[in-house]
């Protein structure tokens, strides 16, 4: 019968097809077998400790080597149970991260387990990282505005440590802070003038000179923003006396010599 020779032609086909489809996708779904971080990496490990020691076997080396996804908002820290997506730097497998820690009388009773993931599953957790993420940075400017407005506008420094720890917390989360640059640098100048005496405005100018110093070290553009801002408000960068601003600008002018 013609139907019967066309349902085996199409089971024929489709037997084809699915040879085809697994030819094509097993090597890349294996890869982590020709990788020299991954082949050490079995496809489940674990490593216990109770009391600060190890109960039979370490995570294999290699895993020190993979990257966390979404670093620095996401980290691979002891110190809390939570759990991240990592992924080797060189064949680009996933694997999910898990540290559980559990509070013992005297101690603790932790343990870290490494997954090695599907692509598909790999993918879908970077997708949930990066629009966690995403969703963070866009928290974070939004209430960074009051913050801006008191760094420029605080006639006393009142709230003006408060808005640069916040602006820091955000950096260190690893969200960009170029857009607080001209109040940063204003405030800097402004607070780096005060007393001395004042151990209130001291740490405000310490604390902010730290964010500029991180943001610049990172961004040549950043450092000849800084620069340009310095130079607008008649600050003589070969001859300050304002010690901070001192620092900033040889912050400022490594990048731009290297970059
Ligand atoms: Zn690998």
């Amino acid at each position: 019968m013609p139907g019967e020779a066309n349902k085996e032609n199409s089971a024929t086909e489709m037997k084809k097809a699915t040879a085809r489809t697994k030819q094509a996708t097993t090597p890349k779904a294996k890869r982590y077998l020709d990788c020299s971080i991954c082949r050490t990496i079995p496809d489940r490990a674990q490593a216990d400790w109770i009391r600060d020691e190890l109960l039979g076997d370490p995570l294999p080396k290699a895993e020190s080597r993979l990257m966390v996804v979404g670093a620095p908002f996401f980290v691979d820290r002891h110190s809390h149970s939570h759990s991240c997506l990592k992924q080797c730097p060189e064949c680009d497998t996933f694997y999910g991260w898990d540290f559980s820690y559990e509070y013992l009388v005297h101690g603790s009773e932790d343990e870290v387990v490494l997954t090695r993931l599907s692509d598909a599953e790999g993918q879908r957790r970077a997708r949930a990282v990066f629009t966690t993420i995403e969703a963070d940075e866009t928290k974070f400017r939004a209430e960074a505005v009051p913050r801006i407005d008191t760094l420029l506008d605080s006639p006393d420094g009142k709230g003006v440590y408060g808005a640069a720890y916040f602006l820091q917390g955000g950096q260190m989360r690893g969200h960009d802070v170029s857009f607080a640059i001209h109040a940063l640098v204003k405030a800097l100048v402004r607070f780096s003038a005060a007393d001395e005496e004042n151990t209130y405005l001291e740490s405000c100018a310490s604390l902010i000179y730290l964010v500029l110093s991180d943001a610049v070290k990172e961004s040549p553009e950043a450092a000849g923003r800084v620069l340009d801002i310095l130079e607008s408000k008649g600050v003589d960068a070969t001859n300050t006396e304002l010690k901070r601003v001192k620092w900033l600008i040889a912050d400022c002018r490594k990048p731009l010599a290297t970059g």
